[in-house]
């Protein structure tokens, strides 16, 4: 009786896993499309400077307009379009696309703001990142200085010299580079040092506690001062309260990205945003 209990439970496990597997299989079929059919867009979310509470640029995430599914974040698909190498062309057309908008925004008399484009792993050491960051600045005209590439820690930490000679090519183009997610990786305080980026970007999980847990507030107070002793910048990413913007405030973080002063947004609504930005002084005067 447990033998053949034992059996129907593993049929059903198969069947489960065989759904699974057919749903992964679809929703892989449907990505390797999804360029073609012109599925893919962007949504920009707003980098705030905290001192003057201007917009200072934004940063572009990946959407996915699914014609069955509605709107796929990245989170579902991201990992699948890395496993198959599809991020490697979707990555690129987002650079470009990024890259087009922020001119686009440019010739429409909006402030000429910063553009940051996050990349995967696979395309950070896919060997000719450089060349496809150069041909995105060359098709685009948008200035090296204005764009900013997001790597995470576990990227570079992989392998850190060969990651260190990424990096220096590609602030050769002149661009920006900053550390997203921070303080969730392993990257050592030593390689840090050698690592030549701008900025970096204090991960949303410290963020969220800060006005409550005294260890959340020492490891973002602690990730600020590292900052300023190595002439980065930082930002706070998630800021969702006004005690987590006075906080930030206090402890001279340099610029926020949150909900707090506005979610990610279609191109044309960002535009809008750019064209009359809400005061932060504003939102910081009813804390
Ligand atoms: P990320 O680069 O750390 O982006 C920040 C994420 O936090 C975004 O999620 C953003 O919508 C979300 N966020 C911003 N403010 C708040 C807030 O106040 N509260 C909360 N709860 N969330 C906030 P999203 O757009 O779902 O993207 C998730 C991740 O997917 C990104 O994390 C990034 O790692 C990856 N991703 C997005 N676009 C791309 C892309 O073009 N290429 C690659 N390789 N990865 C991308
Ligand atoms: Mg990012
Ligand atoms: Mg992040
Ligand atoms: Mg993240």
């Amino acid at each position: 009786y447990q033998a053949k209990q034992r059996g129907n439970g593993f049929a059903f496990y198969r069947a489960e896993m065989n759904r699974h597997a057919l749903k992964i299989l679809e929703l892989e079929n449907d990505l390797r499309h999804a360029l073609e059919r012109r599925e893919l867009l962007l949504h920009y979310q707003p980098k705030v400077e905290l001192a003057r509470g201007r917009i200072i640029g934004c940063e572009a995430l990946l959407r996915w307009q699914h014609p069955q599914r509605g709107l796929v974040s990245p989170a579902d698909f991201i990992p699948l379009a890395e496993e198959t190498g599809l991020i490697v062309p979707i990555g690129a057309w987002a650079l470009l696309e990024a890259c087009n908008q922020a001119m686009q925004w440019q010739q429409q008399g909006l402030p000429a703001i910063g553009m940051a484009v996050n990349l995967s792993s696979r395309q950070f050491r896919s060997g000719d990142l450089p060349t496809a960051v150069a041909a995105a600045l060359r098709h685009s005209a948008l200035p090296a200085s204005r764009l900013e590439l997001e790597l995470t820690e576990s990227m570079v930490m992989d392998d850190p010299a060969g990651a260190v000679q990424t990096m220096q090519q590609l602030k050769g183009c002149g661009l920006q580079l900053s550390l997203d997610d921070f303080g969730t990786g392993y990257s050592s305080l030593n390689y840090l040092r050698h690592f030549p980026v701008d900025c970096l970007k204090i991960d949303a999980s410290f963020i969220r506690d800060v006005d409550r847990d005294p260890s959340a507030a020492a490891v973002v107070t602690s990730i600020i001062d590292i900052a300023q002793n190595l002439g980065l910048t930082t930002i706070a990413e998630g800021v969702e309260t006004h005690a987590q913007l006075t906080f930030l405030r206090r402890c001279q973080c340099d610029a926020l990205q949150g909900y707090l002063y506005s979610r990610p947004l279609p191109a044309a609504d960002f535009a809008q945003l750019l064209a009359r930005p809400p005061a932060l002084a504003h939102l910081a005067a009813r804390t």
